[in-house]
């Protein structure tokens, strides 16, 4: 079949342009490896910057997260030199976090995409992108059955992330990839446990770093930093709330709410970027260009924002024959992702001690940084600006 767009992948940058596209008449459609039930249940991001929001908004897909989002804006360090908080709403441009789970915002977008007339294949493998350096590439598929299929387009869209045919079908040298692997790993936890504090609580501890962040009123996302290799089953129960106590400093600052780990899994903090992120029709969006350790909570975000940014060039393209957004797109995007990759690398250095030969020096800038933060309304408003902004 034929279509001007095929987007690969429904997650959020895929499905936000998809809803993009086709709300201004562009015939399109979007192909995803999963089930619908895994694309709807898949838990991962939760705070939405108000620039996320405002995109949202401007396309009517922000009434679940206005309706049942949860509005936030302070945050907390517990470290070896004590405890600070910032009501970041008050700091930088004043802007809060949505706190809105990511299962619920794709859901919201695949009600939205499918009310508005468009079109989705579930269960339907991109398996290469060919023919991207023509105006006519092709996306070879497999559909729920196995069988190979063909869809034609003018554009690609690859919101495959990093796994995805997109990144797949590059040739080499056609697109640079910078990489770094920040060498710490975090065990990620959904806890069917209310929220202990109003607050996003980053502890720094000896033992590694111990993350709390509230989901919903029912459930909150832990994280413990744990060895590169460590498998998530070799955790029990008992030894994720110890450690998390531990370095939570709960014999100081207050018990944690308990409940039954429901989710599990190792996040290995690494980071990519791709450059340009564009092939000749084929063009890259969220985590298919650009990877970004979850420190600082931006990659969901990201993936709406570049969304929007390359359905407003490929309508302009489309419908009125100008290029000028499709050429401006890569340098407008990696400008924002590098900014983002700079402040969640920062947040890493922050939180973490980095192993290596020079551990002791490393570990007094890091307590050092926390005292500018703790201390310098101008880091303060500099932390507040980066930490919502995208
Ligand atoms: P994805 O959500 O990965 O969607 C890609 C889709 O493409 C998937 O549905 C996949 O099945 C499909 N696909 C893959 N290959 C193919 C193929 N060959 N053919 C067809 N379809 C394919 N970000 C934030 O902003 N805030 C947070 O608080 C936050 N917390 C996070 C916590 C965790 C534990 C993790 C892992 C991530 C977190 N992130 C956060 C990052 C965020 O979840 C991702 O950046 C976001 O999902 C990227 O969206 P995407 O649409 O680019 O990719």
């Amino acid at each position: 079949e034929s279509v001007d767009v095929v987007v690969l992948g429904a997650g959020p940058a895929g499905l936000t342009l998809g809803n993009v596209l086709i709300d201004a008449g562009i015939d399109c459609v979007i192909l995803e490896r999963t089930s619908r039930r895994q694309v709807q249940t898949r838990t991962r991001a939760g705070f939405l910057a108000e620039n996320t929001v405002r995109i949202l908004e401007r396309h009517g897909l922000a009434d679940g997260l206005r309706r049942r989002g949860r509005e936030h804006s302070r945050c907390e360090f517990r470290t070896e030199d004590g405890r600070f908080a910032l009501d970041y709403a008050g700091l930088g441009r004043g802007e809060r976090h949505t706190v809105y789970p990511q299962q619920e915002l794709v859901s919201d977008l695949l009600a939205c995409f499918l009310a508005a007339g468009g079109r989705i294949r579930f269960e339907t493998e991109a398996s290469a992108v060919l023919d991207a350096d023509t105006d006519r590439p092709r996306v070879l598929v497999r559909d729920r059955d196995g069988r190979p299929d063909r869809w034609r387009a003018r554009y690609v869209a690859g919101c495959d992330g990093r796994h995805g045919a997109a990144r797949n079908s590059l040739p080499p040298g056609a697109v640079r990839r910078h990489h770094s692997d920040h060498g710490l790993s975090w065990l990620g936890l959904l806890a069917e446990a209310p929220p202990s504090m109003p607050a996003v609580a980053y502890a720094v501890h000896g033992r590694g770093f111990a993350g709390h962040m509230a989901r919903t009123a029912e459930v909150t996302r832990y994280y413990v930093q744990c060895e590169r290799g460590t498998s998530a089953e070799s955790w029990s129960e008992d030894r994720i709330w110890d450690e998390l106590a531990l370095r939570m400093r709960t014999a100081d600052y207050g018990p944690l709410n308990q409940g039954r780990v429901i989710q599990r899994g190792i996040v290995d903090l690494e980071s990519d970027v791709l450059e340009p992120l564009r092939h000749g029709s084929l063009f890259l969006a969220g985590d298919a260009a650009s990877l970004l350790s979850p420190s600082a909570a931006k990659g969901a975000n990201l993936a709406v924002l570049e969304a929007e940014i390359l359905g407003q060039a490929l309508i302009a393209d489309l419908l009125r024959g100008d290029s000028a957004g499709l050429e401006r797109y890569s340098d407008q995007c990696l400008s924002v992702i590098w900014r983002a990759q700079e402040f969640s690398h920062w947040m890493i250095r922050l939180l973490h001690d980095v192993p290596g030969p020079d551990s002791s020096f490393q570990h007094a800038l890091r307590r050092s940084r926390l005292a500018s933060l703790r201390t310098s309304r101008s880091r303060q408003n500099w932390f507040a600006e980066n930490y919502v902004g995208v």
